[in-house]
């Protein structure tokens, strides 16, 4: 049984640096004209109301995007990942938080795909209605590790594929990297962009004993923690790793977070890192 739930979390500092650094890559490979796909393997509901009860009763999104969206001084690299949230808020107040499938819609292209997979017997409806009218996308109620076997490579052989599960259970951390392993060995030119939370830091670098034990190369990882490293529970920070990423994405991400740190924790804890797992 499934019990994550995205839709108490969305919009947090997490939301934040994920969104920010799908949005870039996304960017990223529009600069050629040729069509690209966006693989999502947990896709989550896609559209997050934040006056809702669960979002209300955490309120991640207070202490993250809520932050950041009208920051008169907003970074350009954040332009893209902002235009996503304002454009399903239509006025000043902030009332929805767009899910990665969202972001994705926004940014893509007519000729782009989307592949979206989400397991949750609530949350799939809600994605589906929310694609209803979109004939880029197609959307499958399955296991997502599985579509890095099924659905890779795309028929136009570029594409960004956002590995994103919840971590609900400890054999996620190693389900994520072979769940890459046998994308990678599918598509090797792919940009493969993978979620991690910081609970406890030994299973993040047992996590990335693994993936160097891969062989992959191209490994670089970005971090944005708001409070120091702690054995006890909870999530102080969270980080995306991302293979064969677009050329800017390690400046870009260099620049702008100490910007986003500065906005998201402003008693200044924690802290934010950009560097290679594995080089070229
Ligand atoms: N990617 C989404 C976003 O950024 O808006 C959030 C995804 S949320 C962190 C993780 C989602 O994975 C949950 O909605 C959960 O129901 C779903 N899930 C859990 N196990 C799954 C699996 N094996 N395959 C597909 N989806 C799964």
């Amino acid at each position: 049984m499934l019990s994550y739930r995205h839709s108490f979390h969305a919009g947090n500092h997490a939301d934040v640096l994920k969104h920010t650094v799908q949005s870039l890559i996304i960017t990223a490979l529009k600069e050629k004209d040729k069509p690209f796909l966006y693989l999502d393997t947990h896709a989550g509901a896609g559209r997050y109301q934040l006056s809702g009860e669960h979002a209300e009763r955490t309120g991640e999104y207070l202490e993250g995007i809520a932050r950041v969206w009208q920051q008169e001084d907003l970074p350009e690299e954040l332009a893209p990942y902002i235009s996503c949230v304002k454009a399903l808020n239509h006025g000043p107040a902030l009332r929805y938080y767009p899910g990665s499938p969202l972001i994705a819609r926004h940014l893509l292209r007519e000729e782009d795909k989307l592949e979206l997979t989400e397991l949750h017997s609530s949350d799939f409806p809600l994605l589906r209605s929310e694609f209803q009218k979109d004939s880029r996308a197609r959307l499958a109620r399955a296991d997502g590790y599985q579509q890095l076997k099924a659905k890779l490579p795309p028929p136009s052989r570029r594409g960004l594929i956002l590995i994103d599960p919840p971590y609900e259970m400890k054999s996620d951390y190693q389900a994520v990297v072979k769940g890459i392993q046998e994308g990678y060995r599918r598509f090797s030119t792919g940009v493969f962009a993978l979620w991690y939370p910081v609970v406890l830091r030994q299973q993040i670098k047992r996590m990335i004993h693994d993936l160097e034990d891969t062989g992959i190369r191209r490994i670089l990882q970005i971090e944005l923690a708001v409070r120091p490293d702690s054995d006890r529970f909870g999530m102080t920070g969270s980080g995306m790793i991302v293979i064969n990423p677009p050329w800017k994405l390690e400046q870009q991400m260099q620049n702008v977070l100490p910007w986003l740190h500065r906005v998201l924790v402003p008693a200044g804890t924690g802290h934010t890192s950009v560097n290679w797992i594995v080089p070229e």
